[in-house]
């Protein structure tokens, strides 16, 4: 089975605790503070694979949270930083939260952190002043992002394939690609989309899809097509299977024809090359078809290899080269990946620190502050009931 689509929880390591440490040393009765920080949280990253071709590795499993980072500690020293947990995704995947599109993965090693660790606490030595030599706080780590995402793959189609039933698109399309697509007797045999590249000569390269359900099956109701549908909004050419054998070629391709135009998404004014299959079978002589969106007619064998050869120059001769036009405005500056809304890290208007009795809040304007947000963010740091708890000047007791 095909998955183009993915839901997840993502969540970025708590950073670790800064130390609260002092040294200790033989003729020193008292040494200076010399708490390390904690290590930052990781990170929640996902990687555009080009050798993947859909979501199925993501959905066995729904949580990736990534790893802790490890508190500071005395002599200085730093805490290790958390673990990053890097999801590979196929080039196309599209990132969203809340339905809003975060992040487009358009292109082949593309990177995205989809929810950063958090950062990791100060250690005591960092709050050494001349008027405050032996400092007994030190700053809990902050918690990471957790987020809710959605994935969904967008194939990036160049061209489609279409037509009837055993038309022979399975077929043409091995003999065109480095696709291996199922072959079958009997309709219906292509379930998931299968996509192939076919290579030029001098390098280039076009992605053909075998995309099932857009019309096999329609007429039952079968009506498999909406869902892959959005695949087709990048691609530039159908390529049109009729098989010549039978004859009637023409009925076939306007039947073929107002499926297509059912199908909506603007499919039906893409030009067309129109292949006529199973040439070795031989049949009537094909009639000709006028229609203002066929580019070209190629008599083909996917037997013998009779006009192959011909049908991929014509693919690329009709393909412009370069990006999509969907593209092609934005596109010309296409980054890596597009994020669409980036976010601010994670900041608050106040600190929360651990002392040697318990935890203080601090912050230049706490009254703006909600106490249910200060309350969550003490929580976060690892505060019980019953802690012993001062914001700015006012001592009180977590409840
Ligand atoms: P699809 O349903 O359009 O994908 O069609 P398939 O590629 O699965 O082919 C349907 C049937 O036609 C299969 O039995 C193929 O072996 C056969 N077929 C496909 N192309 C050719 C061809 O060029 N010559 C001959 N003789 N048979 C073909
Ligand atoms: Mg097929």
């Amino acid at each position: 089975m095909f998955h183009d689509r993915a839901a997840i929880v993502a969540q970025g390591g708590r950073g670790g605790d800064g130390a609260l440490s002092f040294r200790r040393e033989k003729f020193v009765p008292r040494g200076g503070p010399d708490g390390g920080d904690g290590g930052d949280g990781g990170d929640v990253v996902l990687v555009a694979d080009p050798d993947l071709r859909d979501l199925a590795s993501l959905r066995g499993k729904t949580r990736f949270r990534a790893g802790r980072g490890r508190p500071g500690e005395g002599s200085n020293r730093r805490g290790r930083d958390g673990q990053d947990v890097v999801l590979h995704v196929p080039v196309g995947t599209q990132v969203f939260a809340e339905r809003e599109l975060l992040v487009d993965l358009a292109h082949p090693g593309a990177r995205a952190v989809v929810a950063h660790g958090g950062r990791g606490g100060a250690g005591n030595r960092r709050f050494a002043t001349p008027a405050r030599r032996a400092p007994r706080i030190a700053e809990p780590g902050l918690p990471g992002e957790e987020r809710t995402l959605e994935l969904r793959l967008k194939l990036l189609v160049d061209a489609a394939l279409l037509g009837f039933p055993n038309a022979g698109k399975s077929s043409l399309l091995r003999r065109i690609s480095n696709a291996t697509p199922k072959v079958a007797d009997y309709p219906f045999t292509t379930l998931a989309p299968v996509l192939g590249t076919v290579e030029a000569p001098d390098g280039r390269q076009l992605v053909v899809a075998d995309v099932p359900g857009l019309l096999e099956g329609a007429s039952e109701g079968v009506g498999l097509g909406d869902e892959f549908l959005a695949h087709l909004e990048r691609a530039r050419l159908l390529v049109h299977v009729i098989d010549a054998h039978e004859g009637g070629v023409a009925g076939r391709f306007r039947a073929i024809d107002r499926e297509l135009a059912a199908c909506g998404a603007g499919l039906a004014e893409l030009p067309q090359v129109v292949v006529l299959s199973k040439a070795d079978l031989g049949g009537p002589p094909p009639d000709a078809i006028e229609d203002p969106r066929i580019v070209a007619v190629v008599r083909t064998s996917a037997v013998t290899g009779e006009g192959i050869a011909g049908l991929k120059q014509r693919l690329f001769e009709t393909v412009p080269g370069g990006p999509a036009p969907a593209e092609a405005g934005a596109g010309q500056e296409l980054a890596d990946f597009l994020v669409y809304r980036p976010r601010p890290p994670l900041r608050r208007p106040f600190r929360v620190f651990r002392t040697d009795r318990g935890f203080l809040v601090t912050g230049r304007d706490l009254s703006s502050v909600s106490p249910e947000e200060i309350e969550e963010a003490l929580r976060a740091a690892g505060a019980r009931k019953g802690d012993r708890v001062t914001v700015g000047n006012e001592p009180m007791v977590l409840a």
